[in-house]
């Protein structure tokens, strides 16, 4: 068993680094965060995972949140092997190689395995190595996906991607590809960060958006993966395979907005996108983030989310692979 949960915490359950649990009573723990004011704390999920224990707190405030409005810069994204991922502004973010470091290593571990006996403490200890090192991988993709959804959405007010069938693709060929990619959990972290910074989110249909013209309609007919070029024979519009895809998504998620606005009544403050907006919006000055732009903090040294030295995702203290 990995997880259970606590549904119901008595009254005031944190008190003096320890937390109350029905019938087990206090333990002690270690908060890596405060509760913030005004929040009350309604359960409790205990996480064993290879590092140890862990306890996940759901916490109530009365309050509603609405759901982020169509507004602002549309961008759509484009999902994908070649690159992770593509924008309709012309970027395109490869795959972290980090993983794959990580990936070797965690290979070297388990060829030792079979050179231990069954049932021995060594062995016991190798297991223990490699569990400590998925740990790692999961939790090194899992950060590079919040730092990546958080520079998608940076000065997006609208955010589209693909309806994609991701679980059909893990039982593909790239497999393996697209289980370390991560791309399910990808979309559900996007969704979720687009949803905290009010950018609105949407999925549009993905038949065929790399057979469209993003710029004039044209269907440009079926593509074989190796071309990786899109060029219209109508209007010449000249750009990468990824990025017209990514170009046709926002296109797709504008008309669905428009089809959407046209037959519901049409709410309050709610800015029509105009294709001039995107022009302005893409010249505008970057965001700066600790000094450097948001794009080089995710796309510096092969999108590793680390600044000019070779410290792994977002760490503090310089964490060294477990030999
Ligand atoms: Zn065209």
């Amino acid at each position: 068993m990995r997880s259970f949960v606590f549904p119901q915490l008595g009254k005031e359950p944190i008190k003096n680094e320890a937390l109350k649990f029905p019938n087990l009573g206090w333990v002690k723990w270690r908060q890596s965060r405060p509760i913030p004011e005004g929040f009350e704390v309604k359960q409790a999920r205990i996480v064993r995972k290879a590092s140890g224990y862990f306890v996940m707190l759901s916490l109530q405030l009365k309050v509603e949140v609405p759901n982020p409005m169509p507004h602002g810069y549309p961008r759509g994204l484009d999902l994908g092997f070649d690159k992770f991922v593509a924008t309709s502004d012309g970027k395109e973010i490869n795959r972290p190689k980090f993983l794959k470091a990580l990936q070797r290593k965690l290979k070297l571990l388990q060829r030792r395995l079979k050179n231990k006996q069954k049932g021995s403490n060594n062995r016991y200890k190798l297991n223990q190595k490699i569990a400590r090192l998925h740990q790692r991988i999961s939790d090194t993709r899992k950060d590079w996906h919040f730092k990546l959804a958080h520079h998608l959405c940076d000065e997006a007010g609208m955010v589209f991607v693909e309806e994609l069938n991701f679980v059909s693709w893990q039982r593909g060929m790239l497999s393996i590809a697209s289980a370390d990619a991560g791309f399910g959990q990808f979309v559900k972290i996007l969704k979720w960060v687009c949803w905290k910074t009010d950018t609105y989110f949407a999925k549009v249909d993905k038949n065929g958006t790399s057979q469209t013209c993003p710029n004039c309609g044209n269907h440009t007919g079926k593509k074989s993966l190796d071309v990786r070029v899109h060029q219209c024979h109508q209007c010449g519009y000249l750009t990468t395979r990824d990025v017209a895809a990514a170009q046709e998504i926002r296109n797709r998620g504008l008309t669905d907005l428009e089809f959407h606005s046209r037959y519901a009544s049409k709410p309050e403050g709610i800015k029509r996108c105009d294709p001039a907006h995107f022009q302005c919006a893409r010249e505008r000055a970057p965001r700066q983030a600790l000094g450097h732009s948001v794009w080089e903090n995710v796309c510096g040294l092969d999108a590793t989310g680390s600044i000019g030295n070779n410290t792994l995702v977002g760490t503090v203290r310089n964490r060294k692979l477990a030999s």
